[in-house]
């Protein structure tokens, strides 16, 4: 795996790196966010390992930068910061995991692999239903290879739909996909991007539970 460190702290950062060539990974690695932010555009790695506090900014700008340009490589974040909702602030941003400084370098290995399987994973993820081919990665759909448009509100209740499939998910689950988008709740909203989904994806998909949710049936 091709890693990139993001590390001011030449103590910190040399025994990791040892220790991950020695598990035949290439690191690459750099003690500054400009230097970082250079070589993730030209370079292609699995994983980012972020520290926090570096010379030049705080590593979750960094975070922030790469993941509003669309660069969705995995990033462990590396820090002493202990609080909860820095925790919290930096996987709201796109952050994958979190590791605390100290660490203990076999953790470090282990939640790599961990976070790039589930990389991987994801996006290999292409799901059969019915008629449809559903990509979670592409974020399409499509019947007899014919693309499916939907808005970015019906893609984000199918998407809650298809990773809970057969499952009968909570109304408040489906309108926190929409909510996402920065916008207020509107009464019925949901249903009416239900009712949109369902012509286009077909009848007997989408089921309503009364009082409790809405499922889709495999
Ligand atoms: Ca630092």
């Amino acid at each position: 795996m091709r890693i990139l460190l993001i590390e001011d702290e030449a103590a910190l950062a040399r025994p990791l790196i040892e220790h991950l060539e020695a598990d035949c990974h290439i690191v690459e690695w750099f003690g500054t966010l400009d230097e970082a932010e250079s070589a993730i555009h030209v370079l292609e790695y699995d994983v980012v390992l972020l520290d926090l506090f570096l010379p030049d900014g705080d590593g979750l700008s960094f975070l922030t930068s790469i993941r509003g340009q669309r660069i969705s490589t995995p990033v462990i974040i590396l820090t002493a910061r202990d609080k909860v909702s820095d925790r919290i602030k930096g996987l709201n941003l796109g952050a994958d995991d979190y590791i605390l400084k100290p660490f203990d370098l076999d953790e470090v290995k282990a939640r790599i692999h961990t976070v790039c399987r589930r990389s991987a994973d994801q996006k290999s993820q292409i799901i059969f239903i019915r008629d449809l081919r559903i990509s979670l990665a592409e974020h399409s759909v499509s019947r007899d290879d014919q693309a499916i448009r939907l808005t970015a509100k019906e893609w984000g209740i199918l998407e809650t739909l298809v990773r809970r499939l057969s499952k009968i998910v909570p109304r408040e689950n489906l309108e926190a996909s929409i909510y996402a988008y920065g916008e207020e709740a509107e009464s019925n909203a949901l249903e009416a991007h239900i009712s949109r989904l369902r012509a286009k994806l077909g009848k007997g998909l989408i089921i309503t539970h009364r009082g409790m949710g809405y499922e889709l049936v495999a």
